[in-house]
């Protein structure tokens, strides 16, 4: 492959299969947050690793973007409050091992729609009756 000045990767959207274009985030949040790959016919559309133009993952729609963040929600207070004490590694690695993929392809930002549910399902069960994740102030 010829090398490009701008060195543009082709990436295809997950959805319907098009050209994406690599385009600034402000298209989509009035204000720049880097670059994404942006499909106009899903608006759909994925991040870049910081100074790359390696997409962080799949390019996600609204729907996937809702599950992403009902995921996270349950996540988040599970490795920064819970068992895991801060460590999101371990708390991946713990993930990978439930949900029986392999680490390096255990993280939100590459799940579909199916796996943010399973995740989900999987993380409601394993914190159920903890007390960290609802962010209550005791009562006393
Ligand atoms: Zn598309």
């Amino acid at each position: 492959m010829k090398r490009r000045t701008n060195s543009l990767r082709k990436v295809y959207c997950d959805y319907c299969g098009r050209e994406t274009e690599y385009v600034d985030s402000k298209v989509i949040y009035g204000k720049s947050y880097g670059k994404i790959y942006l499909c106009r016919n899903c608006m759909a559309y994925v991040g870049v690793h910081k100074g790359t133009d390696k997409p962080l993952g799949r390019l996600a729609n609204a729907e996937l973007r809702n599950w992403k963040k009902a995921a996270h929600a349950v996540f988040d207070p599970l490795w920064k409050y819970g068992r895991f004490r801060g460590h999101r590694n371990a708390a991946y690695a713990w993930l990978a091992q439930k949900m029986g993929l392999p680490v390096e392809k255990t993280h939100i930002g590459m799940f579909d729609v199916g796996q943010c549910r399973k995740a989900i399902e999987i993380i409601e069960k394993e914190t159920k009756g903890d007390r960290y994740g609802r962010y209550q102030k005791d009562p006393r």
